[in-house]
């Protein structure tokens, strides 16, 4: 992936809370050459694999997943936080730091036997990611990659979802 990318993704320290430096990719998002690399980067990648539906992780998630699913000529599924989606829901509690927290999917949202890519902005320590291949496996379908712009990759979310099903645009 280019320096250009690389170059545009802020460090915000303390945000949201103290301790933490928050990986900003706003600027690639209103970066109209950064963002278009961003997405054709994606798309070259998955292009003539079959994905049916891309599963985008609210909310940043949502922003590089549905230009990705139009690229691809797959479907969007979106994975939102509790009582946003107003459809029946499968739901899955993953664990943070202090405490849980959920994510919903809705049931008819990927059917069984789909190939599916999970994308996010950023992998960290993994557990959105992997609540969110637990939904779809819940639903009867696979998940062939789960796809990042960013990868905090001291924090080993890779491992947790497999070595092999990880890909990132840029790792730190
Ligand atoms: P995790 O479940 O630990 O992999 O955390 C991933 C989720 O939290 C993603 O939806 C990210 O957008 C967000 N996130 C975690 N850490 C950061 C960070 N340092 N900068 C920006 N977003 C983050």
């Amino acid at each position: 992936m280019s320096d250009l990318v690389r170059s545009l993704i802020r460090d915000v320290p303390d945000f949201p809370k103290p301790g933490i430096v928050f990986k900003d990719i706003t600027p690639v998002l209103s970066h109209p050459k950064a963002l278009r690399e961003v997405v054709d980067g994606m798309a070259e990648r998955y292009r003539g694999r079959g994905v049916d539906k891309v599963v985008a992780i609210e909310s940043r998630g949502f922003l590089f997943g549905a230009p990705l699913a139009y690229a691809l000529g797959a479907g969007l599924t979106i994975v939102r936080k509790p009582g946003k989606l107003p459809w029946k829901c499968v739901r899955e509690e993953y664990a943070l730091e202090y405490g849980k927290d959920s994510l919903e999917m809705h049931v008819d949202a990927v059917a069984p036997g789909n190939k599916v890519l999970v994308i996010d902005d950023l992998l960290a320590t993994g557990g959105t990611a992997e609540a969110v291949g637990r939904l779809v496996a819940r639903q009867g379908a696979t998940v062939a990659e789960y796809a990042f712009v960013v990868e905090l990759s001291f924090l080993s979310g890779r491992k947790r979802l497999g070595e092999s099903s990880v890909y990132s645009l840029i790792q730190y």
